[in-house]
């Protein structure tokens, strides 16, 4: 099985738990989270709308939200990218015990999360607080 992720939401998959924009965005998410811990999952990581964003209404023309918005998730993906290698295709369970390894402290996240609405909602960057 092969997903397509974009950099900032292998965060975002640590840190859901049930929450989403609607019904079909939140079933996709609760899928693409069962998949990427499967044994033989791989994902492939980009800069643009993924498996998440295919099932998001915020997804309108290949962009999120507006310009500025997608300038700025952009960024955040870049910002995970900067640690592995867009051209490689991951085995999915490696690369999601990377991202704990890698984005284990508040600092780790800072640039990639603390704008994101979800944050007070999300396992991941709650925890990365605690390990301030
Ligand atoms: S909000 Fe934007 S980045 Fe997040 S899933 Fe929706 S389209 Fe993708």
């Amino acid at each position: 099985m092969k997903l397509v992720l974009r950099g900032h939401h292998l965060l975002c998959l640590k840190g859901f738990q049930g929450y989403g924009y609607d019904k079909s965005f939140t079933e996709n998410m609760i899928d693409v989270n069962f998949k990427r811990k499967q044994k033989g999952a791989t994902v492939k990581l980009i800069a643009e709308p993924d498996d998440i964003c295919s099932s998001c209404p915020n997804l309108k023309d290949n962009i999120c939200e507006n310009e500025l918005q997608n300038n700025n998730i952009i960024r955040m993906d870049l910002e995970v990218l900067k640690q592995f290698d867009s051209k490689k295709e991951y085995d999915s369970i490696e690369l999601f015990e990377k991202i704990d390894d890698i984005f284990n402290s508040a600092e780790s996240v800072s640039e990639i999360c603390s704008n994101c609405m979800w944050h007070e909602k999300c396992l991941f960057y709650q925890k990365s607080l605690n390990n301030r």
